[in-house]
């Protein structure tokens, strides 16, 4: 994948009069610290570093009241190197950060922002279509090997039966990686490799399913494909997030949306790019692009109607050939404030303003700085997991044959790196045979 492009903010709000934009503008400028605290000092100065439009990922501070949204996957289910499936995350001045929808392709993205893992603990998935939630493994393994040392936290709606619903969904994840996960118990720190789930019912109108911190998200109904889907509004500090996952336009979301700062709904790319690019046939093109999911012209009355301090269209493949019909369509209907989202557009949202900007990221990103550091292995969990799972302990050892099979010699090699080790670290690290052979 290519960097993003960087992209003035500007091409995705138009709509704001020019007046109120050049305001927004004055407001918006990041000013060097040394700038700040001396005004009059000129701002075009061959030391200080220039306002920038463009977000780089772990170089910024959140004021205490302040709101970062940054989309990590606008795309759809087909995900491609440009564009991952729907994901947003929201980051708080508390310190608080919230996954909505982790769909496929999106764990990469999260990875770029060099967040530490066990601050990305806490996903809230609006459906159950892989395009929203395909990368919950990815976090989830991912996740914990890189420093998530706690469960992972995962609230999702019920369905009209069991099966339907979120937690069996995420039973059945817990399952498709036992192998996985009996891989690793007992060799790496395994605290983070367990999932906590809150299925809530989908049919509760604005309920709050999570309260803490001053935080609080509610859900409320969507009509997308059968009964489950849901929407979700994130409130603090007097601002609101509102994000639809997957919804035809609903008379809940109208109602629940109000006063969003930012809203974040889906928008279907156009009927007629749905037959020439998606080779879609016209019979589908109209289900999938109107009845299914939300046209651009039917996005362009929510908001009007709604009327948030930002719009966010996302869910559609935005090429240079798609873009504008989506964009006139949109326009038809809505002259507000409007960014049609990308993968990496990062949104600042304040009581005062909305900055919106793209996100310049390290695609070669390694592990992000630690949160709580790792602890030794645990042999016991091995026995905890074999029990936990119902299988036989001997199962999670190496057969006879398998165990014969070990080449003896890179033994003097690998014994080297624990005497390495040993040295470095001022501990003894006994090379695991050597420890077996003590133990006899
Ligand atoms: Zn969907
Ligand atoms: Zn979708």
């Amino acid at each position: 994948m290519k960097t993003p492009k960087i992209l003035v903010a500007a091409v995705f709000t138009s709509g704001l009069a020019a007046g109120l934009y050049l305001a927004n503008q004055e407001v918006t400028m990041i000013l060097p610290v040394a700038a700040q605290s001396e005004k009059d000092k000129p701002e075009v100065s061959p030391v200080l570093a220039r306002p920038r439009d463009t977000y780089y990922p772990n170089s910024e501070d959140l004021a205490p009241d302040e709101m970062r949204v940054i989309a990590c996957g606008t795309g759809m289910p087909t995900t491609r190197a440009s564009q991952a499936a729907a994901c947003f995350l929201v980051e708080l001045g508390n310190g608080d950060k919230f996954i909505f929808d982790i769909g496929s392709g999106s764990a990469e993205r999260l990875s770029s922002l060099q967040i530490p893992y066990d601050y990305l603990d806490k996903i809230f998935i609006g459906h159950l279509h892989g395009d929203h939630f395909g990368a919950l493994g990815e976090m989830f393994i991912g996740g914990a090997i890189m420093g998530r040392h706690k469960p992972l936290r995962i609230w999702g709606p019920s369905g009209p039966v069991p099966e339907l619903g979120t937690a069996h969904a995420i039973k059945g994840m817990e399952q498709m990686y036992t192998w996985d996960l009996a891989g690793r118990a007992g060799m790496i720190d395994f605290r983070g490799f367990k999932v906590e789930v809150n299925e809530f019912n989908y049919k509760a109108e604005n309920a709050a399913i999570y309260e803490e911190n001053g935080v609080t998200i509610r859900s409320f109904p969507a009509i997308h494909a059968i009964d489950g889907p849901v929407s979700f509004s994130l409130e603090w500090n007097d601002l609101k997030f509102v994000f639809s996952s997957d919804s035809y336009p609903n008379k809940w979301f109208l109602e629940y949306a109000k006063d969003a700062d930012i809203l974040i709904h889906e928008c279907f790319i156009a009927a007629p790019d749905l037959v020439t690019k998606l080779k879609f046939n016209p019979e589908t093109a109209l289900i999938v692009g109107t009845q299914i999911h939300t046209a651009p012209e039917a996005f362009g009355k929510i908001m009007s109607e709604v009327k948030p301090r930002m719009a966010v269209a996302y869910h559609f493949f935005k090429d240079f050939d798609t873009t504008a019909a989506v964009n006139d369509r949109i326009r038809k209907t809505y002259n507000g404030p409007l960014s049609l989202a990308e993968d990496f557009m990062v949104w600042n949202v304040t009581k005062d303003d909305i900055k919106v900007r793209m996100a310049v990221v390290e695609e070669a990103t390694w592990a992000p700085p630690a949160g709580t550091p790792a602890g030794p292995p645990n042999p016991a969990d091995k026995e905890q997991f074999a029990k936990d799972k119902g299988v036989p302990a001997e199962a999670l050892q190496y057969s006879e044959l398998i165990a014969g099979g070990f080449w003896g010699g890179v033994e003097d090699a690998l014994r080297g790196i624990y005497k390495e080790a040993s040295e470095a670290l001022g501990q003894e690290f006994v090379y695991p045979a050597d420890q077996k052979a003590k133990d006899k």
